[in-house]
């Protein structure tokens, strides 16, 4: 059975088995949910992403979790806000997308999302809550996985909390 829930926590404390990077395109590492994903997975995965060759904006790739509780970690590249008008909706929809459909080729039943491209990416915290529910709602109606939404902060909590009451 598929169920969607928003939790308030550190992801790469979540024993999921696999749990999403907020990644940029070279998969190199970087700050936010990226830097602490790489500190508690330990240096194995920053060689596991070199061998990617890195992945477009608005797709995913799929590492081991190495010394992380979770048994992968999917890198989903999300836009850089430039104000709404580059395909930036369409590119976060689509790095969900690609997550769940990795998830479902590595027979993934449970499935941790940050709140991609909201932090340094400056995507609206709102608008991008109201296409990663809607784009996983959809997705989880095809194949079942529990889907936890990890949000840093409370008011992100409460934003997504809203939207998944608003069935
Ligand atoms: P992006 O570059 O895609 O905007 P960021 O990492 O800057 O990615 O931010 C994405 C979201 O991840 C933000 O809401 C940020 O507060 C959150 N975040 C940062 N660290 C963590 C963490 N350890 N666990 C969960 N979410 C985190």
């Amino acid at each position: 059975m598929s169920t969607l829930r928003a939790v308030q926590a550190d992801i790469t404390t979540l024993a999921c088995d696999a749990i999403v990077n907020a990644a940029n395109t070279a998969l190199r590492g970087g700050g936010g949910v990226d830097g602490a994903i790489h500190r508690a997975a330990g240096p194995q995965l920053l060689q596991a992403c070199r061998r990617l060759g890195g992945c477009p904006t608005g797709q995913a790739r799929i590492t081991p979790g190495f010394e992380l509780p979770a048994r992968y970690v999917i890198h989903a590249v999300g836009p850089v806000w430039r104000g709404g008008g580059h395909g930036e909706a369409d590119l976060l929809a689509g790095c969900y997308a690609h997550a769940l459909v990795l998830a479902a080729e590595h027979d993934v039943r449970s499935i941790a999302f940050p709140s991609i491209s909201t932090g340094v990416y400056g995507y609206p915290l709102e608008d991008a809550a109201r296409i990663a529910v809607a784009t996983v709602r959809d997705a989880v109606g095809r194949y079942p996985v529990a889907c936890t939404f990890c949000c840093f902060s409370m008011h992100d909590l409460a934003v997504y909390r809203r939207l998944l009451d608003a069935a």
